[in-house]
């Protein structure tokens, strides 16, 4: 069973050596969970990975040994006795080498400086991007999301007949988060989001005490983690009485989202991408309520690249995972917010994540 994670493994600490020697790099010091566990399978809480071209080590207090040795048998393991970042330090030392990355926006400060100062004269490099590594998903890594998004997909449907008014947010999370356990999601991928009401005009509105009244959207934003890689999806439903604002402005959302699910493909831009799914709202008078992004890449991390923005220049690829997830916000009223998971293909996307997505009607 370890035979292809092997393989993956040595795949991408090729790529990122490849990547190392364009920048002039002898080694890197990885310090974002994600990186670490991605190019060394090692997923426990605390470990610094340092790569060079000879060797990759694993950097680790004793809590972790023999994890590291069941989760990443390609790796030298380096017991720490004190901070994990020092003894990385003094390893490097060991290994003389004379120039080499760290992480830009994981390295601390702290010890930055002591690194600078015990590795004198070597030249230490803070690096951005190496999480670009991660943006093009193998087969097994889509397979893992796939199920993440089948845990979400069944949570979410024994949960639904509970949304109604009457009901209280938290109450539904907690049922929600509860369901995605049972069913396999090893932990909550992020504070879920149940806003109902004026509340559902808050992008990110953690479930609250509010009780869901009649007439309102409730948008439900979850999903599931299985073996460190998440789903994201998102449905908005409507407690009745329910009004032509209420489909009108669902409709707008609904067209958005199932038109750029329908274009959306490689070898376009996430800003390309991002447009898809924006001119249409911008085209029913609403782009001033759709503030955020259409949608992010999703994998060891909740929130990761590419995203699919006006400001992403990075070319989609086959195997990217992202969200494709239009929005309506109008303050004081509610909002609504339909999200997809799904995989760039050569000509299309291959959607994950299967709930309804006609408006969903709940009565008391
Ligand atoms: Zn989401
Ligand atoms: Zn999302």
């Amino acid at each position: 069973m370890s035979a292809p994670v092997v393989i993956a493994q040595t795949d991408r600490l090729t790529r990122l050596r490849t990547r190392l020697r364009a920048a002039g790099l002898d080694g890197v010091v990885l310090t974002k969970p994600q990186n670490v566990a991605y190019l060394t399978g090692f997923t426990g809480s605390a470990g610094v990975a340092v790569v060079t071209e000879a060797d990759a080590h694993l950097v680790l207090d004793f809590r972790y040994l023999e994890q590291a040795a069941n989760q990443a048998p390609g790796c030298r393991r380096v017991k720490a006795n004190g901070p994990l970042l020092d003894a990385a330090a003094a390893l490097l030392r060991d290994l003389g080498v004379q120039r080499i990355g760290v992480e830009a926006d994981t390295m601390p400060v702290g010890p930055f400086r002591r690194m600078q100062d015990a590795l004198q004269p070597a030249e230490i490099v803070p690096l951005d991007g190496l999480d670009h590594l991660r943006w093009q998903k193998d087969a097994d890594e889509i397979r893992t999301i796939r199920r993440a998004a089948d845990v979400a997909d069944a949570a979410f449907l024994a949960v639904l007949p509970q949304i109604r008014p009457g009901a209280v947010e938290r109450e539904i999370a907690a049922a929600l988060e509860h369901e995605l356990r049972r069913r396999g999601s090893d932990r909550m991928p992020f504070d879920l989001i149940v806003a109902s009401g004026p509340r559902s005009a808050l992008p990110h509105g953690v479930a609250s005490d509010r009780a869901i009244g009649p007439g309102e959207f409730v948008v439900i934003d979850f999903g599931a983690v299985v073996a460190g890689y998440h789903s994201d999806c998102t449905r908005t439903v409507v407690t009745a009485p329910v009004t032509e604002q209420h489909r009108h402005i669902y409709d707008v959302v609904l067209r958005a989202q199932l038109g750029a699910l329908a274009a959306l493909r490689a070898g376009m831009t996430g800003r390309e991408a991002d447009a898809l799914g924006r001119r249409p709202i911008v085209e029913a008078g609403l782009g001033d309520a759709f503030g955020h992004s259409l949608g992010h890449g999703v994998g060891l991390a909740i929130h990761e690249g590419p995203t699919l923005s006006p400001r992403e220049e990075a070319t989609l690829t086959p195997g990217a995972v992202v969200t494709v997830e239009p929005g309506v916000y109008l303050p004081g009223w509610g909002g609504v917010r339909i999200e997809d998971l799904v995989v760039i293909t050569e000509d299309g996307c291959d959607i994950l994540t299967h709930l309804p997505k006609d408006l969903h009607e709940a009565t008391a």
